[in-house]
């Protein structure tokens, strides 16, 4: 999971989402906005709305590769996700800020849960364990999960790329930033779904083969006009937590760190 391009979306659907999420704030209770909320969304995030068409475009420019999963960039996004549930968070159900583009099997797991410590407390507290929830909570809590739309995931997570590919909590994290790590890897599954850990896995060897066949036609010829898109696509592919994860940690990686010093552009 790597931080997200920052994408804007269209005036036009912006001023449509905040007349919508205008409706939802205006209601009386907390119980009424989540209720009204998950209706209304329900109801317009349709393929024939206009606005969600709009929403989805900026959404899927966020993606890599053929639109994967912003959460485990393997499967294709194809669910609007909230990640900020708007089971708990009515004020962010036609928030554009609070979307990103998943995959079902990151997306259904996911499902409610979310993680808050209010403000002054001691414990955290699972929201989607609570209850009933009849009351906002804590506009000042501490949250747990890592936003990827706005926040660094590699200041919380390393990958390892030397054996085992599952994410490790970052060396330099510690107390709440290392609960946050330790959370968001729980909750997406980065870790205990095989199928994505052997994907990053063959991710590093088709980056590493990508990134020295660019290096061999630049010696064959520097002035290859194919060049330019050819590093344009690595910057596409998916799986791109892995090529960053690559750079970030070159000087274990000899061989790639010899292609980067020679072709700076690939950085
Ligand atoms: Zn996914």
């Amino acid at each position: 999971m790597i931080q997200l391009k920052s994408i804007r979306l269209s005036d036009k659907a912006e001023a449509q989402l905040g007349k919508w999420q205008k409706e939802v704030n205006e209601q009386s209770s907390f119980s009424v906005q989540v209720a009204l909320g998950k209706q209304k969304f329900s109801a317009r995030n349709q393929k024939d709305n206009k606005t969600f068409q709009a929403v989805k475009m900026s959404l899927t420019e966020m993606c890599s590769g053929s639109r994967r999963c912003c959460y485990c960039e393997d499967s294709v996004a194809d669910e609007v996700e909230h990640i900020r549930p708007k089971d708990f968070f009515p004020e962010g159900v036609f928030c554009f800020d609070n979307y990103l583009y998943a995959c079902g099997p990151c997306n259904g797991p996911k499902s409610n849960k979310y993680r808050i410590r209010p403000n002054g407390a001691l414990v955290p507290i699972d929201l989607d364990k609570q209850k009933e929830l009849t009351e906002r909570p804590d506009p000042e809590a501490f949250h747990y999960l890592i936003n990827p739309r706005f926040e660094d995931p590699f200041q919380f997570l390393v990958l390892d790329l030397a054996s085992t590919f599952f994410f490790t909590v970052h060396p330099n994290c510690s107390g709440d930033n290392a609960a946050r790590a330790t959370y968001t890897l729980e909750i997406l599954a980065l870790n205990t779904r095989d199928y994505l850990v052997r994907a990053r896995q063959s991710a590093f060897g088709h980056y590493l083969a990508r990134a020295e066949q660019y290096d061999q036609r630049k010696l064959d010829d520097p002035d290859d006009p194919d060049l330019p898109k050819f590093v344009l696509e690595l910057g596409r592919l998916e799986h791109p937590t892995v090529w960053a994860e690559m750079k970030r940690q070159r000087d274990r990686i000899p061989r790639l760190d010899a292609i980067l010093r020679a072709c700076p552009e690939l950085l």
